[in-house]
């Protein structure tokens, strides 16, 4: 459960910086996530893109698409400051372990 705990805070990462880029849904994270090799299905992606939104850290709005509802999110300026911070914590963590 290790491996999984420390996959989770990447795709954490992952979406804040996607939904910086552009706005984001969960079908569409789920296949760029599944790109990076991350198997993640609904029942766990759901749950943390609400929770992140809950920290207040990706807003979301609700559209229809095709007669669906479909929720979309985009980064705050909370979501925003906190992947600077990991920028400069991602960078370090790489140098050490990966660059050395
Ligand atoms: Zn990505």
């Amino acid at each position: 459960m290790m491996l999984r705990n420390l996959e989770l805070a990447f795709i954490r990462l992952h979406i804040l910086y996607h939904s910086g880029k552009e706005e984001v849904f969960g079908m569409g994270l789920m296949e760029e996530l599944a790109r990076h090799g991350y198997t993640i299905g609904p029942g766990t992606l759901y749950p943390i893109l609400s929770k992140m939104e809950k920290e207040h850290l990706l807003s979301c709005k609700t559209r229809t698409v095709a007669h669906k509802q479909r929720k979309y999110y985009r980064i705050t300026a909370a979501g925003e400051s906190l992947l600077e911070k990991m920028k400069a914590k991602i960078k370090e963590l790489y140098m050490e372990v990966v660059e050395k």
